[in-house]
């Protein structure tokens, strides 16, 4: 396995996964293909089923969030849940540091 640049510091932009099926037509008929905005795309599928299993693959893929980093309010932050929520982790270790004192 390659060994990756390891980052102390956190990244400053976090890539998002929003993987979605998309449809397109080519010679031979309607295909599926799941893209993702980290660079992820699937192959050509004729069918939506094999595509929207590898979305669900990619995700399960995904590292596990932290349970300090599993955000409150997917809502207003605009998280999903395999997306860590900054704003949460902040809240939460602030909230620790009141309960400690
Ligand atoms: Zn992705
Ligand atoms: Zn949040």
């Amino acid at each position: 396995m390659a060994r990756a640049k390891k980052k102390t510091a956190a990244p400053p932009a976090v890539v998002r996964h929003r993987p979605k099926v998309v449809r397109a037509v080519d010679g031979t008929g309607t295909v599926y293909r799941l893209v993702c905005p980290c660079g992820t795309t699937g192959r050509e599928w004729y069918g939506r089923g094999p595509a929207q299993e590898e979305l669900e693959r990619h995700l399960a893929a995904l590292p596990v969030v932290p349970a300090a980093q599993q955000c409150q309010a997917p809502r207003r932050h605009d998280r999903r849940a395999w997306e860590p929520c900054l704003v949460c982790e902040l809240q939460t270790a602030l909230f620790d540091l009141e309960v400690a004192r």
